[in-house]
């Protein structure tokens, strides 16, 4: 029988053996990360040494490492190889201030190459394959970090970057494309496309897709897979942490396998830091175990999921994450409501009059606080019915009121009428006026 693991060893360690790992190569980390001026300095100033680390424990005695600290001490405050062992650097999709630059070896390549290797082989993807990666080749991680991972796998790779629906359509067809990686805003984007041609992406040699890079619904996820008819795993991971690769869902898909021989994970309360109860929901922090030009200890990605109870059928030990609910900072409050745009989604994704893009936009009318929604109409039910169109927004202002406990403005709008941006989706816009202003 062929193993269904890239690294049976590994992947199925036991947890106490896993933990052995981790606290010998936070060891190694610690001593590592000493020799960039941040850690360094910061290092020192908490009395925190390599021989100190005994055990697992002796983590929560490591200060944290936020976005404000790689941004505050760029580029290079955090290197700890000299310039030359330096192969390859990426950065962060921010948009304002300094971005973050995040350094690799070659040695940090060859593990984040296996890394993403590991996570394609669990979701099924074989040397036979025919890998198309759909995204951006810059500076963007999901461009090489698959690149690489799909080659060290043994797949044919089509670097086949963003955009050009056509082409890719046509690379899709020329090549008998089995696997695409995409985020998913891009796919249901891609499937109207087909559409248009008149083509059906269930008739090409199209097997699996891995989505990711960006927050989405379970709802999503299945309407993505009800349009190509074909399985869609769910893909986790941040430049600051190399990229994909960090966690990925298997086979079953019931959660993402976070891949702890490379990081250790914890899950806290975003306000008092402090660990949250098994299950709970908080700030994913993670600290890289693998890593030599830019090792990051206890980092907080402000992304928001928590473990999933149990052990997988699949047999892999490593902890599975839920699906990610948003970032912290993405939640916007509205007239005292806490909501993340990915509640919206799920309700929206729902109703199957609803096209696949939406744009809420937060605005002051006449000095009053609204949240407003713009939704596609789904192209079939897009007939110039006036009454069922009527019918379909107040459906959808009541389903939303009920998920978020706000009433929203709905505006339907025509199929293909939002814009959309070449990375990922803008999914809020905040338009409000604070006093002052
Ligand atoms: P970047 O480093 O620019 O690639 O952005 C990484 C961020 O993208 C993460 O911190 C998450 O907020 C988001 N992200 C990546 N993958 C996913 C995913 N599968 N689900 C939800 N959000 C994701
Ligand atoms: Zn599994």
């Amino acid at each position: 029988m062929v193993d269904i693991c890239w690294e049976p060893d590994i992947e199925r360690l036991p947890a106490q053996g896993l933990q052995d790992l981790q606290v010998e190569r936070l060891r190694n980390t610690v001593a590592q990360a000493a020799k960039s001026p941040f850690y360094g300095d910061h290092l020192r100033q908490h009395g925190i040494t390599a021989e100190g680390v005994r055990n697992i424990e002796d983590l929560q005695s490591i200060p944290f490492t936020t976005k404000e600290d790689l941004r505050g001490h760029f580029p290079y405050g955090l290197l700890c190889v000299p310039q030359q062992a330096v192969k390859r650097l990426h950065c962060s999709s921010g948009t304002t201030g300094n971005p973050t630059v995040i350094f690799h070896t070659q040695h940090d390549l060859d593990s984040w190459a296996n890394l993403v290797a590991r996570s394609l082989y669990a979701t099924g993807v074989r040397d036979t394959d025919v890998f198309q990666n759909i995204c951006g080749y810059g500076l963007f991680t999901g461009g090489l970090g698959f690149q690489y991972g799909a080659e060290r796998l043994g797949a044919l790779v089509i670097p086949a970057a963003a955009g050009n629906s056509k082409r890719q359509i046509k690379l899709i067809q020329d090549f008998s494309t089995t696997v695409i990686h995409t985020i998913p805003s891009y796919l249901t984007r891609l499937h109207s496309v087909f559409d248009d041609m008149g083509l059906d992406p269930r008739d090409t040699a199209l097997r699996l897709l891995m989505i990711g890079a960006e927050p989405h619904s379970e709802e999503t996820r299945q309407r993505i897979q009800g349009l190509f008819g074909v399985q869609a795993f769910n893909s986790y991971g941040l430049s600051e942490m190399n990229g994909p690769g960090v966690a990925f869902e298997c086979h079953l898909q019931n959660g993402l396998h976070i891949w702890e021989d490379a990081y250790i994970v914890e899950i806290v309360d975003s306000e008092t830091l402090a660990p949250v109860r098994e299950g709970e929901v908080g700030e994913l922090v993670l600290t890289t175990l693998d890593r030599e030009a830019m090792p990051i200890l206890r980092y907080r990605t402000r992304d928001l999921t928590r473990f999933l109870p149990g052990t997988c059928d699949c047999g892999r030990t490593h902890r599975r994450l839920d699906r990610i609910t948003g970032r912290s900072d993405d939640m916007f409050i509205i007239r005292g409501c806490n909501v993340f745009p990915i509640q919206v989604e799920k309700v929206l994704m729902r109703i199957p009059q609803v096209g696949h893009d939406y744009l809420i936009l937060l605005q002051t009318l006449d000095g009053v606080d609204v949240l407003s929604i713009q939704v596609e109409v789904h192209r079939e039910w897009f007939t110039g019915d006036i009454a069922a169109l009527d019918k379909l927004r107040r459906k959808i202002t009541a389903d939303v009121r009920d998920e978020v406990l706000v009433t929203p403005r709905v505006e339907l709008v025509e199929p293909g009428a939002l814009p959309k941006p070449e990375g990922k989706a803008v999914r809020v816009k905040d338009l409000r006026t604070t006093e002052g202003d």
